[in-house]
């Protein structure tokens, strides 16, 4: 039916009028979304049965990726594209008078996830499915995803994204699957066959109802899975007469309370939350997972013992690490497995990524409230580090203080970290730097201990997303250059270096961006009414809001541009448009304090005329994949300005390469990794290295007041914080960024790198004058972000650490 599109056309007037008893003539486009949203579900319906029976009896290993949180955003232009059914339906739908775009921007974006580690997570399960690996995602199905953000007067304002108010037509529930997963209670231990049984009586019992979504690959016959997990009452009939429910409000509150549980996502990023809202949250999708994965298991009636040969489970973060001590329960207590032979289970099966080396983000949970919400999984915690501590006594005894300082419990606090490595056989960071930085601090004598189990995998992108539809003009001109063969092995796009210095293949890259930069400037001026210049050079940040993202440095660097241009109006300029979008975690007032500043000064500089045709300022807002997918194929230049150090690796940096904007950056994260590549011709380096900050946190020997006082521009700027004028409206308005850079000093070194990065922003208006040069290195950047590509990061995950292999769909019974 997809592969003829008169046919396509007749099935879906059909179906239009059966389901939804409406003729074309009166569909809306919410009613052509919905229409062909069933219709393509339905279609993978086939081969997503075939994969998941053929897993079975081929007896394939799996991998399931355990994550808190899969931005997946829309689904219906990627499954199509992958699919290979893009050009008829679209076709199709265009005879039917709609254009796909616009029915495409009917879903609404499944914003499961806070930033790069969920968005990470999406984009490795479209290529474990594209590459014909048995991978799936086990997470949990918010009710509200990532708050929706407004901005009021400058402000943002969170609003509950009610994401699943449409119904979801990719998720497919499956109640008979359910499994039960228990909180609270007490464990009472009695004698069987001479060892002891442990039973947690008297717990609540809460129903996990999983949600399934097909993960569709590109043009690999492949469809597998992501589960959702939705938390439900479980009303046993025996709890209700014994009377623990015989007050109709208990009852609201058990229900309540339970449906909390998979309620909303906690928008927090690179920070942590140690409620227990989060802790339940995180020990119902690891029970629910581990319960599902061991279910299937027992379908291939073998011993546990060869559950490390046909499992692989993988934690995103710390989030999901009580995987460990919830598997090493179930083999004991329910499976009739020693301590031994569980741990050894276990380590095989489990490993584990870290993300963070910011203290202030790696989770640890008082030993109080794990003891009473899960208190046999608080047993076996306090077994391993009472078995692991004893451990190092005896290795370490000449060296004591160690076991402290690598326990797994200490001063009543469980550290997620130290029981992730601890319980896995493979640790991994997730760019070079920062899996240097990983051994050689945070994570030292755990690297001297196990030094075979810390490994690099740099994370990735998927070229199918990020290249292939977000900005399908590029790709089909690479595909005019180098042939198609990239799509399958994207580091063929290396080839298009030789066409860097063609001069026809040049202006079509910069029509390419051209166009891209005007169907941008057209969704600005229907949202906010203001014109942009596509001439201008398009100077894109767009993330998470953080203090260590440093957009202050950015908006710093804004007014001091307004402030030259308003001293010497008639001087040349390179026109900018400076393009900001970004969330803030509600609690985090400097990071909101920051977007308002954003706000204010884009409004002075906008409405200014002596500036306005020379500089522009936007922050758009409700910052999510659409958008990035909106914003980041209209780039020139990606601005990447991290303190050193901080940034684990970046995912956006890559997005930006692939669709050929020029990276203004800091060494840091993946950008180590992308200036390898590209070198001083193709890259604005500026700033600090990680080395440098490192050294200035541990010996001090940085004020930024110095800076302050020695740099008037900078000085200028500093005061028109506070100080009334074009910025700051009454006294001292943005005193909390004026305190977090003079009070505090500058903990991430804005000050400190603004000087280097106003000169490499100087050097890119330079490159921006030579229009053949500028598309030389956009070629070049392009060329090389085929590296980048999370197919290739997956191929490593899957060699090095999971042991797992591609299918063949064609040898499928
Ligand atoms: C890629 C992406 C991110 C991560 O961006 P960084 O620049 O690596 O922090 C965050 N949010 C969304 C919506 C993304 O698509």
């Amino acid at each position: 039916m997809f592969n003829n599109k008169e046919l396509f056309k007749t099935v879906f007037k059909e179906q239009l009028v059966s389901r939804l008893g409406r003729s074309m003539e009166d569909a809306t486009a919410g009613d052509i979304y919905k229409i062909l949203g069933g219709l393509i579900r339905e279609w993978v319906g086939q081969e997503w049965a075939k994969t998941n029976q053929n897993y079975r009896v081929q007896q394939e290993k799996q991998i399931y990726y355990f994550s808190i949180e899969f931005l997946i955003g829309r689904l219906l232009g990627n499954n199509l594209l992958n699919l290979g059914i893009l050009k008829t339906v679209q076709d199709g739908l265009l005879d039917l008078g709609w254009d796909l775009e616009q029915i495409e921007e009917q879903e609404p974006d499944a914003g499961l996830g806070n930033g790069g580690l969920g968005r990470l997570a999406a984009c490795f399960l479209d290529s474990l499915a594209s590459l014909k690996y048995p991978g799936h995602g086990c997470g949990i199905r918010y009710k509200y995803g990532l708050f929706e953000q407004k901005i009021v007067d400058g402000d943002q304002v969170e609003l509950p994204d009610n994401w699943l108010q449409k119904s979801c037509v990719w998720e497919e529930q499956r109640l008979d699957e359910r499994v039960e997963v228990c909180f609270w209670g007490r464990v009472e231990v009695r004698e069987k066959n001479g060892s002891p049984v442990f039973d947690t009586v008297n717990c609540e019992k809460v129903w996990a109802v999983p949600y399934d979504v097909p993960i569709i690959g590109y043009d690999s016959s492949i469809v597998n899975t992501l589960r959702l997990w939705s938390a439900q009452p479980s009303i046993d009939p025996s709890v209700i007469k014994s009377g623990e429910f015989n007050r109709h409000d208990r009852f609201l509150d058990y229900t309540r309370s339970v449906e909390s549980i998979s309620e909303f996502l906690y928008p927090d990023d690179s920070s942590y939350e140690g409620r227990l809202l989060r802790l339940k949250q995180q020990y119902f999708l690891c029970s629910a997972g581990i319960q599902n994965i061991l279910r299937s298991f027992d379908k291939l009636e073998l011993s546990y013992t060869k559950l490390p040969d046909k499992v692989a489970i993988h934690i995103n973060d710390t989030h999901p690490v009580l995987v460990i001590p919830e598997l090493m329960r179930i083999l004991m207590d329910e499976k009739g497995y020693g301590w031994d032979e569980a741990w050894d289970i276990t380590t095989r099966t489990v490993s584990y990524t870290n993300h963070t080396l910011l203290s202030e983000a790696l989770e640890t949970w008082p030993v109080h409230m794990v003891r009473e919400l899960l208190p046999r999984v608080y047993m076996i915690i306090e077994e391993m580090n009472k078995r692991f501590c004893g451990m190092l006594l005896e290795r370490y005894a000449d060296r004591q203080y160690l076991v402290s300082q690598m326990a797994i419990i200490e001063h009543d606090q469980i550290k997620m970290a130290h029981l992730a490595v601890v319980g896995s056989h493979s640790v991994n960071g997730v760019a070079e730097l920062h899996t240097k930085l990983l051994k050689g601090s945070v994570m030292k004598p755990f690297d001297d201990l196990f030094p075979e189990r810390f490994n690099n995998k740099t994370n990735g992108i998927t070229h199918r997303r990020w290249l292939m539809h977000s900005n399908s003009k590029l790709s089909h001109l690479i595909n005019e250059s180098i042939g198609t063969e990239w799509i399958k092995h994207p580091q063929q796009l290396l080839q298009l270096k030789s066409f860097k210095d063609d001069a026809a293949f040049q202006e079509q890259i910069m029509n390419i961006k051209r166009n891209n930069k005007l169907r941008l400037a057209a969704y600005i001026a229907q949202k906010q009414g203001i014109t942009v210049d596509p001439d201008s050079i398009f100077d894109v940040q767009v993330k998470r809001l953080h203090g260590y993202k440093r957009q202050l440095m950015n908006i710093l660097h804004v007014m001091h541009l307004y402030n030259e241009i308003k001293d010497a109006p008639t001087a040349d300029h390179v026109p900018r448009t400076f393009i900001f979008a970004a969330k803030a975690a509600p609690g985090y007032l400097l990071a909101k304090s920051i977007i308002k500043l954003i706000n204010v000064v884009a409004d002075v500089v906008n409405k200014d005329p002596e500036v306005n045709s020379k500089l522009k300022v936007l922050f758009l807002e409700n910052y999510s994949v659409s958008l990035a997918e909106r914003i980041i194929p209209a780039a020139n230049v990606s601005e990447q300005i991290s303190t050193a150090g901080k940034e684990a690796s970046g995912t956006g940096n890559m997005k930006f390469m692939m669709n050929g904007a020029l990276t203004i950056g800091t060494l840091d994260g993946a950008n180590v990794e992308m200036y390898e590549m590209l070198g001083d011709d193709n890259m604005f380096l500026f700033g600090l290295r990680s080395e440098e900050v490192l050294e200035f946190y541990k010996h001090g020997g940085y004020l930024a007041r110095d800076v302050y006082e020695q740099e008037p521009w900078i000085k200028r700027v500093i005061d028109q914080l506070v100080v009334p004028g074009p910025f700051c409206t009454y006294d001292r308005e943005f005193e909390l960024i004026f305190q977090s850079i003079l009070e505090h000093n500058d903990e991430y070194f804005v000050l400190y790198d603004l000087d280097s990065y106003a000169k490499a922003q100087a050097a890119i208006n330079e490159a921006y004058l030579n229009p053949q040069d500028w598309a030389s290195k956009s070629i070049v950047n392009i060329a090389c972000s085929g590296r980048f590509s999370s197919d290739g990061t997956i191929h490593q995950y899957a060699e090095d650490i999971w042991d797992i292999r591609q299918v063949q769909p064609s040898n499928f019974v």
